[in-house]
């Protein structure tokens, strides 16, 4: 009486025909395993965590290899030729705008304040900081170093004096030449020798 729901209760594996229990010594337990976890899990709990494991490597693969893909490469990608851009690109320009000129530019702002700025003085080995202080005291005025639209160093004078600035500077700084120094009228360069 007691053996009677035995063979009821008993499943055979439909992989290697067996009991599940016998799973692991047969020919094929690889094949059984899918099996065994749906209908099994109990029997062989170590199945179980083995497959997790195997999901949450592969998950954490995907999630690697996504991260690798957006993350570093495209980080790399981001960065360096970033960096290189922003060495060629002032690089270049300065390359083809390094022609030895001063460059002198009356800016009017605020209506009634007028600026003289003075760009290039540095292409002659002046040093801007001691040229604004020059400037300024010999124009009685306020002179400073500033960053230019081109992310250059200028001087800016202020109040107008384009019109004396020139021998001052061809007196003050003997390796600038005339011929080198420029006036921007009306947005256009005009030589001031
Ligand atoms: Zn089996």
């Amino acid at each position: 009486m007691a053996d009677k729901p035995q063979p009821v209760r008993v499943v055979y594996c439909p992989v290697c025909s067996m009991p599940p229990e016998y799973c692991e010594f047969g020919p094929d337990f690889e094949k059984c395993k899918p099996w065994l976890i749906q209908n099994f899990p109990d029997l062989y709990p170590d199945l179980l965590k083995e497959t997790n494991e195997r999901d949450a490597d592969k998950v954490a693969d995907k999630l690697q290899g996504t991260g690798i893909s957006s993350g570093s490469s495209d980080g790399a990608a981001t960065s360096a030729p970033k960096q290189e851009e922003v060495k060629r690109l002032p690089g270049g320009k300065i390359k083809k705008k390094e022609k030895q000129e001063v460059v002198i530019e009356k800016v009017i702002r605020n209506k009634r304040k007028c600026i003289t700025t003075v760009k290039g003085l540095e292409l002659f080995g002046v040093k801007l900081s001691d040229a604004s202080k020059k400037l300024g005291k010999k124009f009685a005025t306020g002179a400073s170093v500033v960053k230019g639209p081109t992310e250059k160093d200028q001087i800016d004078v202020q109040g107008d004096i384009s019109y004396d600035i020139v021998e001052f500077i061809t007196d003050t700084w003997p390796d600038v030449p005339e011929s080198a120094i420029y006036f921007i009228e009306d947005g256009k360069k005009v030589p001031a020798a």
